[in-house]
């Protein structure tokens, strides 16, 4: 085995190790011992007393160390292979796996599978990998092994969409395209239902597989209500909505793209029902004339902050948005409203929507409160893995 470089840490800074938070900040870093240190290499991370605390990819940025292991261990293809395998069984053991109407999840969750840099979602024979680490780019051909390993005959093709997740300036330059096999079966089933989804040319891995559970519940508030599925993407809640038995549903996204989509799923699912309508038009317009027309309304809008800089905007951002959809539902409406942002936490969501509701002059309650599904499992000692927060409001 190759020597490794060892990063030191300064006195102190190896608290958050200690109880194993699996990052290390660049600001907490002593030196560097050993050979030169490049993006992506494995580095042992010690303490300031050279004493072995972890192992991670190094990365050039705020977090310098991404950590994977807490146990000074040979790093080679099996260990990776347990890891995804790991995985598996977490999916296994939720019942994902064999569930036969549903043949879409999240197989890797960075962080929350001790996979940090890595994502992995499947969709029907198709496992879509994105890598957001240089360290785990360089091992696309080990995880792509691994997984072959582990999902043997239910694993058709790879294809990997890392050209526009990894950090910025890395010095590689990622393609996305097939790495192991190819598909053109691009119809994945979620509780029965059916979608298109575009991994090569849709955002993110091509599909939101983490609302699964809050659409599935949307199905039994639907029935007898108008429905508006806002930011509806490739159309998710509006299907779920149709099966529940929603009188209309109007599904409404700024991308063109989407909406075709869109329309292409509810088709797959309800052919010719005249009941869903969709608009490519942006939220605001769309929502300042819809006063009294709707009462179901889902809000659920792309991460407004993506760092903590940018929160107190983006509070204002969802503040807006969630009291305009407040003035204009019926009463006795229902709105489901998110935020994907990770770095705005339960109680900042919360007290927004209270405020947005006390703006809107309405008064509400909370029903519900909604995360994200067994397939996103949070490390509990990286509680910053919980992203997705939903309520479900009842509106007087
Ligand atoms: N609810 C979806 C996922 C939503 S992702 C699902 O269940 O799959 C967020 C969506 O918001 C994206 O499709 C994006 O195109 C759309 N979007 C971003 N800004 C918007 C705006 N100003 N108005 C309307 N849609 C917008």
């Amino acid at each position: 085995m190759a020597e490794r470089s060892q990063l030191v840490l300064k006195q102190g800074k190896e608290q958050s190790l200690n109880r194993y938070h699996p990052w290390v900040f660049s600001g907490a870093v002593k030196g560097v011992k050993g050979p030169e240190l490049i993006e992506g290499d494995i580095v042992e991370v010690l303490d300031s007393e050279e004493k072995f605390l972890a192992l991670g990819h190094y990365i050039i940025g705020s977090i310098a160390v991404r950590v994977f292991s807490f146990k000074n261990e040979t790093i080679d293809q099996s260990f990776w292979q347990n890891k995804i395998e790991q995985a598996y069984n977490l999916r296994k053991a939720s019942g994902l796996v064999d569930d036969e109407s549903t043949n879409a999840y999240r197989l890797v969750h960075g962080e929350g599978d001790y996979l940090p840099g890595l994502i992995i979602d499947y969709y029907n024979g198709t496992a879509v990998v994105q890598m957001h680490t240089v360290g785990m780019y360089l091992i696309r051909d080990t995880i792509s092994k691994a997984l072959q390993a582990v999902l043997g005959d239910d694993l058709v093709s790879i294809f990997n969409k890392s050209e526009g997740t990894m950090p910025y300036k890395a010095d590689v330059e990622p393609v996305n395209g097939y790495i192991f096999g190819k598909s053109s079966e691009k119809v994945a089933l979620e509780n029965g239902l059916k979608f298109k989804v575009d991994w090569e040319r849709g955002q993110k891995t091509g599909f939101f597989v983490d609302q699964r559970e809050n659409r599935s519940l949307i199905e039994h508030y639907s029935k007898n209500r108008d429905v508006l599925n806002m930011f509806c993407y490739t159309g998710g809640f509006s299907f779920y909505a149709m099966r529940g038995g929603a009188n209309t549903v109007h599904s409404v996204d700024s991308s063109e793209r989407a909406i075709e989509i869109t329309k292409d799923n509810v088709e797959l699912n309800f052919p010719g029902d005249k009941r869903h309508e969709a608009y490519a038009m942006d939220a605001f317009k769309y929502m300042n004339k819809t006063k009294g027309k709707y009462d179901l309304i889902i809000l659920d809008p792309p991460a407004f902050a993506k760092h903590i800089n940018v929160v107190k905007n983006a509070l204002q951002g969802y503040r807006r948005l969630n009291a305009k959809a407040l003035e204009q539902i019926r009463s006795g409406g229902i709105l489901f409203t998110f935020s994907c942002s990770q770095v705005i936490s339960k109680e900042q969501f919360r007290t927004m929507v209270f405020s947005a509701a006390a703006r809107a002059g309405r008064k509400v309650r909370i029903l519900q409160q909604l995360t994200q599904p067994a397939d996103h499992p949070v490390d509990i000692y990286h509680p910053e893995g919980e992203y997705l927060k939903g309520l479900v409001v009842y509106v007087e």
